[in-house]
């Protein structure tokens, strides 16, 4: 057996989309699972769709989400350059190759000439192949043209009425008629190569073993594989992954959400939840399972557990598996994770030791790193304004006279842990024969200005005595 070779080839077109996160996700599993090498090829030939810095993006990208490379641009390899537009004299010598064989020609159809083909075809809904009045110039008359400059293209020779067919590992046969194709483009008049010639070159070029990618592909498949059947190559093996879905089983787009990855690395999602929630958009284990880091997920995946359906993306699942990755982190991790959002609301200075409480306390509480600052405000300032409603319900009229008896109580502690916390408010209870609930409830409003959070005895300890006094005092005056 042969060592296996996968690819991820996006196109560089500004941001990575999560579609296109599973696509390289699956790659790399198959790669790690089979022992074999992963490669990271940029298919940049349309230049009309060229972006500025997207390629040093889609790095960053896929670094941030452990997806590493071992061929590519910036490593190395043996069968680079992996950018497309730096092979260009490749892609020429290959189209020579086909132009000599007979398997390709020249066509020299203008734009408007082209554009009239399309609406015809579109109205017979037919292959409309004008274009092939290519296969009738002598050679003399192409050369003369070219000579004379005329715009020209590549174009690949469809054979009539054949059935082009090849198994999908995902799909199984798939069968297409030739005369449902075009003869496809393969170079075009500024030069570049197009997609299908590219990736079949590079493919075959860099050895790969199997393409993974995205069902959308699936018709370009048929002209690949008659491509590889005119340079007398050995095609690779196909696996073509279901489509992603909105909620409501539309195509996945960013009307309904994001879709680039970039956004959900600023909302704080972790790379190894969000790898996780892609990882089951198409496969899936064979058991209840839902929660895998990227190792396990290495010794896991396999291509024949990729489903043919589409695969919905479920927002709120994503949250959930972010939760659950969140309560598996180690609190150093979470701190180090929690420490941009504390810069971003001016809080850099707060000791490590505290940040690591605060953590704590509200690690069963949050979804993401940023809440441990948004959620968990009051842990670094004061509240300036109460819950409304838990004010309603907790503020009585004779609670402000009860909490002052709670803060002489806390004034005369001389530690504050959350047990002579706790003692002192039951003492002072029992003092006023009512139920600890009579002051626990407006004391975290005075403490937190919020009705909810972690346990009130802890959060108190955690501020530390001299806090609670200044806001039960201040919480006082605002409230009663
Ligand atoms: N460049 C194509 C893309 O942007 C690659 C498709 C393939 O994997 O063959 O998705």
């Amino acid at each position: 057996m042969s060592t296996v070779r996968v690819r991820f080839a996006p196109s560089p077109t500004g941001y990575l989309h999560v579609g296109g996160l599973r696509t390289a996700l699956y790659n790399y599993l198959f790669a790690r699972r089979n022992n074999g090498v992963f490669l990271l090829r940029i298919e940049d030939t349309d230049r009309s769709r060229y972006v500025e810095g997207a390629v040093e993006n889609l790095i960053r990208t896929l670094d941030w989400a452990g997806l590493h490379f071992d061929e590519g641009p910036g490593m190395g390899g043996s069968a680079g350059p992996y950018i497309q537009s730096e092979r260009i004299a490749t892609y020429r010598a290959h189209v020579e190759m086909l132009l000599a064989s007979g398997n390709a020609y020249y066509a020299f159809d203008t734009p408007a000439e082209l554009e009239d083909m399309r609406k015809k075809q579109e109205k017979l809904r037919v292959p409309v192949r004008e274009y092939r009045r290519g296969l009738d110039l002598t050679g003399e008359e192409v050369r003369r043209k070219l000579a004379a400059g005329a715009p020209a293209v590549v174009r690949m020779k469809m054979p009539a009425g054949e059935t082009v067919a090849f198994e999908d590992i995902v799909r199984g046969g798939v069968e297409f008629s030739t005369d449902e194709l075009d003869d496809q483009v393969l170079l075009k008049s500024d030069g570049y190569p197009t997609y299908h010639l590219a990736n079949v070159v590079d493919d075959h070029l860099m050895g790969v073993t199997h393409v993974i990618r995205g069902e959308e592909w699936l018709p370009s498949t048929p002209k690949h594989v008659l491509l590889y059947r005119y340079f007398g190559w050995e095609p690779p093996r196909f696996a073509h992954l279901p489509l992603l879905l909105n909620a409501d089983k539309s195509k996945l787009s960013k009307r309904q959400g994001d879709v680039a990855v970039e956004e959900y690395r600023n909302k704080g999602f972790f790379p190894e939840a969000l790898v996780n929630f892609v990882a089951l958009l198409g496969w899936n284990p064979g058991d209840e399972r839902e929660i895998f880091t990227l190792e396990e997920l290495e010794k896991e995946f396999t291509l024949e557990r990729v489903g043919k359906s589409g695969a919905v993306f479920n927002i709120e699942k994503l949250n959930w598996m972010n939760t659950e990755h969140l309560r598996h982190k180690p609190d150093a991790e979470l701190l180090e994770l929690t420490r941009p959002f504390l810069a971003a609301a001016d809080l850099r200075d707060v000791a490590d030791s505290y940040v690591l409480e605060v953590i704590r306390l509200l690690k069963e509480r949050v979804e993401r790193p940023g809440q441990f600052v948004s959620t968990g405000m009051y842990f670094f300032r004061d509240p300036d304004s109460y819950d409304e409603q838990a004010g309603k319900k907790h503020w009585k009229p004779e609670t402000a006279s009860r909490l002052r008896l709670a803060l002489s109580a806390f004034r005369d502690l001389a530690t504050f842990s959350p047990g002579d916390i706790e003692s002192a408010v039951r003492a002072t209870a029992t003092a006023l024969g009512t139920g600890a609930g009579a002051l626990i409830h407006p004391l975290r409003l005075t403490v937190t200005g919020l009705a909810q959070g972690p346990g009130l005895f802890d959060l108190m300890a955690v501020l530390g005595k001299e806090t609670c006094i200044r806001r039960i005092d201040r919480g006082l005056s605002v409230l009663g």
